[in-house]
């Protein structure tokens, strides 16, 4: 891959690929790779890569498409799954050889039948992650679904996934999450080099490219950058307030802008398309199926997989202090059931703590942008930030 110029002509590269999903899905198809899709979240990666496929998340969102799913859905579950179902529906996904959602709420398993039954791919299956995490049963039960998953994956891709397979899947995608940690921190303490736009897009195109390219991507910038704050010429725009944000998805996206034009940095998250899909690896030693289980109970707990009460707000507290956070931005899909459920614990125990928090309610292909821009202005305002 010739070396490119310049960090912006490497943002702009993925920047092109979030915006457009069905473009990225085609040019990936022009090779014989088969590429599953896989809904947000949790979804081991590493075994479709180990069975020689293609994983690709489906987590960059088209907003029109929300409406071509109302025939099918009701109006009150949440937009992401609207969103996706819509634009599956609309031809958007064609090309996937097979889809994996997650169960992990009552709408994702809820669309799978209904997906199954208006827009059938060759291969479909449902992770089912355990419900109640904190059961001694809980970390064996996971083993035997990922070992259930291997099979099927087994028999769609006509082969077997050997463990050093596995291993050298679960090292690559290690790798990948390790070095993109290296750039969330860069991020965090230079913003004005990488704003949060690019730096959540890079995350998610993480989840949309084959991740040996993304690594080179992703390394080449990161040289690039480093390069320039040795050589101090990092000068740029003032981020004066951190923000540790919370929810599901980080959507629409254009809040990562509008944080950016108020001189916020979003400086960790428990999003399922932010932070929290690079926090933690896969140890690499052992039965790489128990590894994988493992990863998963020690991710950060989010509405649909915390244990104990209080664990998800011990590790928001937690983030708090590490990041050195002024406040907590809640970003809520309207109507993601679990979030509504956590959301009262979670104000009312870090406001117990002296953690200001504030909580937006989002819904893709739904209010206009400026509606927010608005109440973050204000949250911000009264963090001593603005600009
Ligand atoms: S967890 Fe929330 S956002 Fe995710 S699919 Fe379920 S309802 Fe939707």
């Amino acid at each position: 891959m010739p070396a490119r110029k310049n960090a912006k002509s490497i943002y702009e590269d993925f920047n092109k690929i979030v915006a457009n999903p069905v473009r990225q899905i085609k040019r990936l198809r022009t090779g014989a790779v088969r590429i599953i899709g896989w809904v947000p979240t949790d979804v081991p990666e590493e075994l479709i890569h180990a069975a020689g496929a293609l994983p690709i998340g489906i987590v960059a969102l088209d907003n029109p498409a929300v409406s071509r799913s109302a025939p099918h859905m009701q109006a009150w579950s949440c937009s992401l799954m609207r969103c996706a179902l819509g634009m599956a529906l609309g031809g958007s996904f064609d090309l996937l050889n097979g889809l994996i959602i997650p169960v992990i709420c009552d709408t994702t398993r809820m669309v799978t039948g209904i997906w199954k039954q208006t827009k059938p791919y060759v291969f479909m299956d449902n992770f089912l992650l355990p419900k109640q995490i904190d059961r001694p049963s809980a970390k064996d039960y996971l083993i035997g679904e990922m070992g259930r998953l291997k099979a099927r994956l087994e028999q769609f891709m006509d082969r077997t996934i050997t463990a050093s397979e596995l291993c050298e899947s679960i090292k690559l995608y290690n790798y990948n999450r390790s070095i993109m940690r290296k750039l969330f921190s860069l991020h965090t303490c230079h913003p004005e080099l990488l704003g949060n736009k690019d730096m959540y897009n890079i995350i998610k195109t993480s989840m949309l490219m084959p991740k040996e390219l993304h690594t080179n991507m992703i390394a080449e910038l990161l040289q690039m950058l480093e390069k320039k704050v040795d050589d101090n010429k990092s000068g740029g725009k003032k981020y004066n307030i951190r923000l540790l944000m919370s929810g599901k998805v980080w959507e629409p996206p254009e809040i990562m802008n509008i944080l950016d034009s108020l001189g916020a940095v979003s400086v960790g998250d428990d999003f399922c398309t932010g932070y929290r899909y690079i926090a933690n690896d896969v140890p690499e030693t052992g039965e790489p199926l128990r590894s994988l289980a493992e990863r998963q109970f020690s991710r950060l707990p989010i509405a649909a997989f915390a244990g104990k009460c209080g664990d998800r707000t011990n590790s928001i507290i937690r983030m708090v202090g590490e990041t050195h956070a002024d406040g907590v931005l809640f970003v809520h899909l309207r109507y993601c059931e679990p979030e509504n459920f956590d959301y009262p614990m979670l104000r009312d125990d870090l406001s117990a703590s002296g953690i200001p928090n504030f909580r937006i309610e989002t819904e893709i292909g739904g209010l206009p942008v400026e509606n927010y821009n608005e109440q973050i202005k204000t949250f911000i305002d009264s963090l001593g930030g603005g600009v």
